[in-house]
């Protein structure tokens, strides 16, 4: 067994940053107040809560009043979708993609079951939507578009900007509004997010993709969003989203995000350089492998490589056993069957089950490529030399 360790999952979770730990710390111990209480134990909460508001706010360029902080991404994003259907009186239209998260897919195929018309858009090689396919579903009857801003798989970024522009001069013209909401949950503490050039109406991150703790999201709700509830209970979150808020965890979202985007740059450049470097000798050192998703039109830390003739689960335990941990794709998916964002990307479905993403994070380094360059093409040749579809392969060439 192998002592060193190499995490390459930052796009399943990241380890939370010793600063936000700290800043968390005395919400545990001390500062302990219900947000919602009068006494000064109350008040010192509600201050922090209302800081960590107005902080989010500025960094997305939202106002504080909207900015709700909910328990993950998946909450946000399901807040978003559902409470913009609970606030109209029609069964509308939904457009979104066939790469999207399952916290926003299978709200979608949730929805389709309970008699709302939902379209799918497809992907091209790259993960990316085309914009004129889009134009073409929009239909007088749609309500709500809920496209994600970088794939979590491959990395995919989709032309968000260009939507929400189209959407803000069409809306000028439409009896019923169209609602834009992106999940943004692999972009934020990567991209700088900015609500207002993007011209969304409802965006969702989460905690733990930016060495935040898991169990802590956010979803901005431009002011006038015809949107209601879908938990009740008291009037915390404007009602939006009930419950006693979560102060610790908020304090450490908000410190997590401020040190993610005054990094910013200096990370992504960190990162995309490791991400090439693993690319090329993945590409030099192990014949027969495909890159999934076009590096130029993806976040910097997310390469995604099917290794043909092999599978990527029996990949995952051997570099596993060396210390290395990967992923096949999305965490929330595994045992689900093969990738949904792969098949629309039209990979071959053989060389799909093949599939590993490599996520990178702040704390990665040269040394762990190296050590993952090192392993790989051993394992990749180890596992195709017990692989029938590889014997197949070798027996047809005859060598
Ligand atoms: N959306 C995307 C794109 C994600 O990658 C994830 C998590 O992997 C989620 C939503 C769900 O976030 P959470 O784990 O906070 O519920």
């Amino acid at each position: 067994m192998q002592s060193r360790k190499v995490y390459l999952d930052n796009s399943a979770t990241t380890i939370v940053n010793a600063e936000v730990i700290k800043d968390m710390e005395a919400y545990f111990a001390n500062i302990y107040g219900n947000a919602s209480s009068i006494h000064s134990f109350g008040r010192q909460a509600k201050e922090a809560l209302n800081n960590s508001r107005e902080q989010i706010a500025s960094l997305l360029n939202a106002s504080v009043d909207e900015i709700f902080f909910t328990g993950c991404g998946t909450e946000s994003d399901n807040i978003a979708i559902f409470g913009i259907l609970n606030a109209h009186d029609f069964k509308g239209h939904i457009i979104t993609t066939k790469i999207e998260h399952h916290a926003v897919l299978y709200s979608c195929q949730y929805l389709e079951k309970n008699g709302y018309n939902v379209t799918y858009l497809d992907v091209d090689k790259d993960g990316v939507i085309s914009l004129e396919d889009f134009k073409r579903t929009v239909r007088d009857d749609t309500v709500l578009v809920s496209i994600m801003h970088a794939n979590n798989e491959v990395g995919a970024i989709q032309p968000i900007e260009e939507i929400g522009a189209y959407l803000q001069t069409i809306n000028e013209s439409r009896n019923n509004k169209i609602y834009f909401h992106t999940d943004a949950v692999q972009t934020a503490g990567k991209v700088h997010l900015d609500v207002k050039a993007l011209k969304v109406d409802l965006l969702a991150i989460s905690g733990h993709k930016f060495y935040a703790p898991k169990g802590i999201g956010v979803l901005y709700v431009k002011k006038g969003t015809k949107i209601k509830p879908i938990t009740f209970g008291g009037s915390q979150e404007s009602e939006l989203r009930p419950g006693t808020e979560n102060i610790p965890y908020i304090v450490g979202i908000t410190k997590a995000f401020e040190i993610a985007n005054a990094y910013l740059e200096e990370n992504n450049k960190r990162v995309l350089f490791l991400r090439e470097e693993l690319k090329e000798g993945v590409i030099k050192k192990i014949p027969e492998v495909i890159i999934n998703g076009s590096g130029s039109k993806a976040v910097s830390s997310i390469l995604n490589v099917s290794f043909k003739y092999i599978e990527g689960e029996a990949l995952l335990v051997m570099l596993d056993m060396c210390g290395i941990a990967a992923s096949t794709g999305s965490a929330c998916a595994v045992g689900l069957g093969g990738s949904h964002v792969l098949q629309a990307m039209c990979v071959d479905p053989i060389a799909a089950q093949g599939t590993i993403r490599f996520s990178f994070g702040c704390y990665n380094t040269q040394n762990d490529v190296d050590y993952v360059l090192e392993h790989l093409p051993k394992i990749v040749e180890k596992l195709r030399l017990m692989s029938p579809m590889y014997k197949g392969k070798v027996l047809k060439q005859g060598f």
